[in-house]
């Protein structure tokens, strides 16, 4: 049917688009600042241009060398300082739990799930979508021009944003979408109803018990039309289950982003040949050596890191003397391990990048707001400033396999720019106010704009 539709169409859109074509000139638009930072060199353009045409970059220089053509909208943004689009390279935009009260926190906790994650499973899919539709879109409001969503979207959460966003129905970053999560079974959710258990864990996982369950679960996510592979590495997977996942993402051309903690499950993924490993907390020097020389990347996600998480809590439930006094200082005592970490990730060569791992209700807070106010932690971590912006753009691109059209301001990529208004090496912190936000050559926030 689809074909022979196609067939008979097919005149008829051609001359269609040909006509389209021939009427509608490309849109231009020139945007010029004070200054533009190229995070892969370090090096500034100062003053600088560029010009867009219709959704990609044409061409960057001075603006003494890049004019705009006669009818190009021009954006004057000033003494600001022009970067790449951000990309957040791990989050989760269809949940929004809120840190469980004490006493719930102690008693209701299931394996590792809050109480408000597994409400997110078992409430309307709709609800849950319409829900992230709001999150990415704020995400985009705060610079992140793209996100790669790995997991807790339900069965085509994440997809289907992914789509209605790129078909303009609503706004949002470009989205890598992982659909479900590859785990195996009893690794996240626990004591659920049996007679409901299957079914309820369906709608978020898809279970990797054995090789061939393994290759059935990449085929169902490709079924879904997903964009990369999301597995959970704990003490149960084995090497042959994580390579056949690996085996059968690589033949359809997708990537494998493994969240690994401790240093089994860090092995695990390094010997089955991930390509990226996410969180890593535990990674040892031996490993990190591995992961230079295989090329895997190290996906950093300092979202706790500082008192971040006794904030989040202090603005959603009451804490007890005691407790405020314990985590105040494991906030202290858990960031000194994460320096230590950056440290020695840095060190080793290997390749880097850093995602938020968003997926906390922050009241006050937009979800943008909270996502990038993780990347700047990485300086006081003790990451060069170059490093936490290539951390989040062009080594991002790279880890995402999307080097060709994102994360950096060069002729060819999309028109994906942010600027802030001071210099961002000087204080990371600018990354928190973005001012101007482009994607795909549509202005998404410009609050230099003077009216
Ligand atoms: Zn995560």
């Amino acid at each position: 049917m689809r074909n022979r539709f196609v067939l008979l169409a097919c005149p008829l859109l051609i001359s269609v688009s040909l006509a389209l074509t021939a009427q509608a000139p490309p849109v231009q638009t020139l945007v010029k600042a004070s200054r533009l930072l190229d995070p892969r060199t370090g090096n500034v353009l100062a003053p600088a241009a560029v010009l867009i045409e219709d959704d990609k970059i044409k061409e960057v220089g001075p603006p003494s060398k890049v004019q705009a053509p006669p009818g190009a909208k021009i954006i004057d943004l000033g003494e600001a300082t022009l970067l790449p689009g951000l990309i957040d390279s791990h989050t989760h935009l269809l949940v929004d739990p809120v840190v469980p009260a004490e006493a719930e926190r102690s008693r209701r906790y299931n394996g590792d799930f809050v109480p408000g994650l597994l409400l997110a499973i078992v409430e309307s899919p709709s609800k849950r979508v319409l829900m992230g539709a709001q999150l990415a879109r704020e995400d985009l409001e705060s610079g992140i021009t793209t996100v790669r969503n790995l997991g807790h979207s339900g069965i085509d959460g994440d997809t289907e944003l992914r789509d209605a966003i790129k078909a303009g129905r609503v706004p949002g970053p470009r989205i890598l979408a992982s659909g479900r999560k590859l785990i195996t079974r009893g690794s996240y959710i626990q004591s659920l109803n049996p007679a409901l258990a299957d079914a309820i864990l369906q709608q978020e996982f898809l279970l990797i018990d054995g090789a061939d369950r393994a290759r059935e679960a990449v085929r169902l996510n490709e079924f879904q039309n997903v964009d990369v592979i999301k597995v959970t590495a704990d003490e149960n997977l084995t090497v042959p289950e994580l390579a056949a996942v690996v085996e059968e993402a690589h033949r359809d051309h997708l990537k494998v982003a493994v969240h690994a903690v401790e240093k089994t499950s860090i092995q695990t993924a390094i010997d089955a040949g991930a390509d990226s490993i996410e969180h890593g907390n535990q990674v040892t020097d031996e490993q990190l050596k591995q992961m230079r020389d295989k090329g895997i990347v190290f996906d950093f996600t300092p979202t706790f890191y500082g008192d971040f998480f006794t904030r989040l809590t202090e603005a959603t439930v009451l804490m007890s003397p005691a407790r405020r006094e314990r985590w105040a200082k494991l906030d202290v005592s858990d960031s000194q391990t994460y320096d230590i970490l950056v440290q020695r990730v840095l060190k080793s060569g290997v390749k880097f990048a850093a995602g938020s791992d968003m997926g906390w209700y922050f009241p006050g807070k937009t979800r943008g707001q909270t996502s990038v106010s993780r990347f700047p932690v990485l300086h006081q971590a003790g990451m060069p400033s170059l490093d936490v912006i290539r951390a989040i753009t062009t080594n991002a691109a790279e880890m995402l396999g999307w080097q060709d059209r994102i994360g950096a301001i060069e002729p060819g990529k999309f028109a994906d720019l942010v600027a802030v208004a001071g210099d961002p090496v000087a204080d990371i912190t600018e990354l928190e106010r973005v001012r101007f936000v482009m994607k795909n050559g549509q202005v998404v926030r410009n609050d230099f704009a003077t009216h």
